[in-house]
């Protein structure tokens, strides 16, 4: 079948082969992967590679760490204030920036209140979040950041509403965190313009398990001890990810997809050509039939990641879901909160599930429209 579930989601299929493969016994160790000490010879290469794959892949600097942590992007709600303006973070007392354009930057801010004081400077909630600010969405609000800003949090891709960045936003020099879960690696980013990036692994990079954070190192050094240990970004900068036991198979699967993408498309340019493509063969047809399909982002700001759509009843939604799963299309039921269809087409789904999909919507328009 085609899975377009929005996570964890589809991995590429020769890694999952190379997985099998290598279960009992990794080559040249003896022993699977799921046995070996995370501190031994063996798997030190393994993190080292995938370290090393991600700073290729994304041409990161020295002066920024590259993290594998546990807990998931939600501990990072957390995390993120409390090292940057908690009362053991590097700048107590100072506040925090959020865009909020979409159901997990709300949570995101839900959870850093409890930290400290953190606003949103921009909220699209009152149109279900199917926008961005101005300049991405002609019309809206051009963000206003405080003062006394630490930090200014984005999500770059909203999972549950199929809205997406295309590029950074403008924050007059305030460092940039940005909640990249759900379309890391999808495209090459600036990664000098950030302080922070987390990306759970489970939509673009790996298993659930482990949460990528690159972090500006600076920006956190001063962050006091008191802070809880897991929780300090400095023991995972000094301690190479290596503080408590990491989740060495998760981390394992993030190398072999990270070298997958290095050998099958040799750029993230390449995978954003490859991704835009895909994305193109759906909203296209959105656009074609828009009594039929309608597409719940803005044009300008449609997710290559995640794509929402809503048909004109919910008899014909459940036709649509139970039809796709006897043309092998699951996972294509959108969240509550947005209703219709969501297809997740992140990095591992071939074009031609993309395109199944697309005979399959084309089918069901023609029987179905009025
Ligand atoms: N942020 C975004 C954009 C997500 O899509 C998700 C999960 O889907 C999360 C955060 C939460 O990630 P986790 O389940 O790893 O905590």
């Amino acid at each position: 079948v085609y899975n377009f579930s929005a996570g964890p989601a589809v991995l590429p299929v020769p890694v999952l082969e190379q997985v099998r493969d290598e279960m009992l016994c990794l080559p040249g160790v003896g022993a699977s992967i799921l046995e070996i000490s995370h501190r031994g010879a063996a798997f030190t290469q393994i993190i080292e590679s995938a370290e090393a794959n991600l700073r290729k892949l994304l041409d990161i600097s020295d002066d920024y760490a590259v993290l594998f942590i546990q807990g998931g992007s939600r501990l990072q709600f957390s995390m993120v204030p409390m090292n940057f303006i908690g009362e053991h973070g590097a700048n107590p007392g100072k506040s925090g920036d959020y865009l909020i354009t979409g159901s997990w930057g709300k949570q995101a801010l839900e959870e850093a209140v409890k930290v400290g004081p953190c606003r949103a400077v921009y909220n699209s909630k009152a149109t279900n979040f199917d926008r961005l600010p101005a300049p991405f969405c002609a019309g809206e609000a051009t963000p206003q950041y405080s003062d006394d800003a630490a930090f200014v949090h984005y999500t770059c891709n909203e999972t549950i509403q199929g809205v997406q960045f295309p590029g950074e936003p403008e924050t007059g020099g305030i460092p940039l965190v940005c909640d990249a879960s759900s379309d890391f690696l999808h495209r090459k980013l600036d990664v000098s313009k950030y302080g922070l990036i987390y990306a759970c692994a489970q939509k673009n990079a790996g298993p659930a398990g482990v949460t990528i954070v690159i972090v500006k190192k600076d920006l956190v050094a001063s962050a006091s001890d008191s802070l809880p240990v897991y929780c300090n970004y400095n023991t995972h900068i000094e301690a190479n990810s290596l503080n408590n036991t990491p989740p060495t198979f998760a981390i394992y699967v993030v190398q072999l997809v990270t070298q997958w993408l290095l050998d099958t498309y040799g750029s993230l340019d390449a995978v954003h050509k490859n991704n835009a493509q895909k994305a193109k063969l759906l909203y296209d047809l959105l656009d074609e039939s828009p009594d039929f399909y309608q597409g719940h982002a803005q044009p300008e700001c449609r997710s290559l990641m995640n794509v929402a759509f809503r048909l004109p009843s919910e008899d014909l939604t459940a036709a649509f879901l139970s039809g796709g799963k006897q043309h092998g299309l699951t996972d294509l039921k959108g969240h509550r909160s947005v209703g219709g269809i969501r297809a997740s087409i992140y990095n591992a789904m071939p074009i031609a599930g993309v395109e199944t999909l697309r005979d399959y919507m084309v089918d069901f328009r023609n029987q179905h429209a009025g």
